[in-house]
C-alpha cells in the first residue's frame, strides 16, 4: 500500500471545522496549483452548506497556467463560488482576496447597509496540508503572526486578525484531510508535499512518479535529470540513468537507488522540474467515471 492512513485524526478535524465553519461568512478553499483537484475532499462540501467559497488556486508560479485556467471555469460553475489565482509567497498578491470577498459577499453587505449596522465579515482558510494555507494568512495579515514551514501541519494558536476595513480572518486554518479513496488522488497528495514523508514508500512513489511523467511528458524528466529517455526503457533503467546523470553511486559501482528517488520526489515538490498541473480537466472527469461505474459493478 502506498499511503498509511489513521480514520481517527480525519473525524477529529472534521469535528472541529464544523463548529467553526457556522461563525464565518466565507471560506479560503486554499489549493495547491499543481494537483488542484486532489486538494478537494468532497466530504467537505456536506460542512459548508451555502456558504460562498474563494478558491485560492495558490503556488501559481509553480503550475501550468492554461491547466489551472481550465480548472478555475470548472470550480466557477456554483454562483456563490469564486476563483483567484495566486502566488501566496510574493508579498502583497492577498490583497486579491479582499476585493473578491467583497464580492461574493455584496449582497449581505449591502442588507447591512440598508439597515444602517456596521458589521464585521469573517473568514476563514481551510486547505490540505502544505497546499500554503499560513503563507497565505501571513500574507493577508501584513506579517508572520503563523509557523510556516515546508512540513504539514505547523500551525498552532487562535485568534481573529483585522485584514481589512470590516474584515476578519481566523489566523489558524483548518486542516483539511485528504481523501485517500482514489489511488490517482493520493500520488498527486504525496507527490506535492501534502502527506508527512514518514508514511510514505519513496521508492515506491518515485518509481510511480517516473510512469506518470513519462506518461504526460517524458522532456520534463528529460530536461531536469540532463538524460534521454527511449520508449523501450523500463522505468526502473530511467531511475538508473538519473543515478548515473547526479552520480549516485554506492561503494562498488552500483547505483544508489534511495538517493535517486529522494531527488525524484524532492525535485519535483521544490517546482525544480518547472511550470507543472498534474491533473487536467477532461482527465479526471474520466476517472470519475470510471470510480463510480466501479462502485456500482
Ligand atoms: P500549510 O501547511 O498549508 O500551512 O503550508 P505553508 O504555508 O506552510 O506552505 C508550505 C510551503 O509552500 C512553504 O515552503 C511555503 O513557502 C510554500 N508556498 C506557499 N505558498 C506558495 C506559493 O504561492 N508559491 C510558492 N512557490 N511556494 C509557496
Amino acid at each position: 500500500m502506498l499511503i498509511q492512513w489513521y480514520p481517527g485524526h480525519m473525524t477529529k478535524a472534521f469535528r472541529l471545522m464544523e463548529k467553526e465553519i457556522k461563525i464565518v461568512d466565507v471560506i479560503l478553499y486554499v489549493l495547491d496549483s499543481r494537483a488542484p483537484f486532489s486538494c478537494v475532499n468532497p466530504k467537505f462540501e456536506a460542512l459548508v452548506g451555502d456558504k460562498p467559497i474563494i478558491y485560492v488556486f495558490n503556488k501559481v508560479d509553480m503550475a501550468d497556467k492554461d491547466k489551472v485556467d481550465e480548472w478555475a471555469k470548472y470550480f466557477s460553475k456554483n454562483n456563490t463560488h469564486k476563483c483567484i489565482m495566486l502566488d501566496s509567497t510574493a508579498s502583497g498578491s492577498g490583497k486579491k482576496i479582499e476585493s473578491t470577498i467583497r464580492l461574493v459577499l455584496k449582497d449581505k453587505i449591502e442588507k447591512y447597509k440598508l439597515k444602517n449596522i456596521n458589521t464585521t465579515l469573517r473568514a476563514m482558510v481551510i486547505g490540505v496540508p502544505n497546499c500554503g494555507k499560513s503563507t497565505l494568512i501571513n500574507n493577508l495579515c501584513g506579517k508572520a503572526k503563523t509557523v510556516t514551514g515546508n512540513k504539514p501541519g505547523v500551525t498552532k494558536g487562535k485568534q481573529w486578525v483585522k485584514i481589512a476595513s470590516g474584515i476578519e480572518l481566523l489566523d489558524m486554518p483548518g486542516t483539511l484531510w485528504p481523501s485517500f479513496d482514489n489511488k490517482k488522488v493520493a500520488k498527486h497528495l504525496a507527490y506535492i508535499g501534502s502527506i508527512r514523508e514518514e508514511v510514505l514508500d519513496i521508492p515506491e512513489l518515485a518509481m510511480e512518479f517516473i510512469k506518470d511523467m513519462r506518461a504526460m511528458d517524458q522532456t520534463i524528466l528529460e530536461n531536469r535529470f540532463n538524460i534521454s529517455i527511449d520508449e523501450e526503457d523500463e522505468n526502473l533503467e530511467v531511475l538508473e540513468k538519473i543515478c548515473e546523470s547526479r552520480k549516485f553511486l554506492v561503494r562498488g559501482g552500483d547505483y544508489d537507488y534511495d538517493r535517486g528517488c529522494l531527488a525524484i520526489i524532492s525535485d519535483f515538490k521544490q517546482g525544480k522540474m518547472g511550470q507543472i498541473t498534474l491533473e487536467s480537466v477532461g482527465e479526471i472527469k474520466l476517472l470519475i467515471k470510471k470510480d463510480n461505474k466501479r462502485e456500482k459493478e
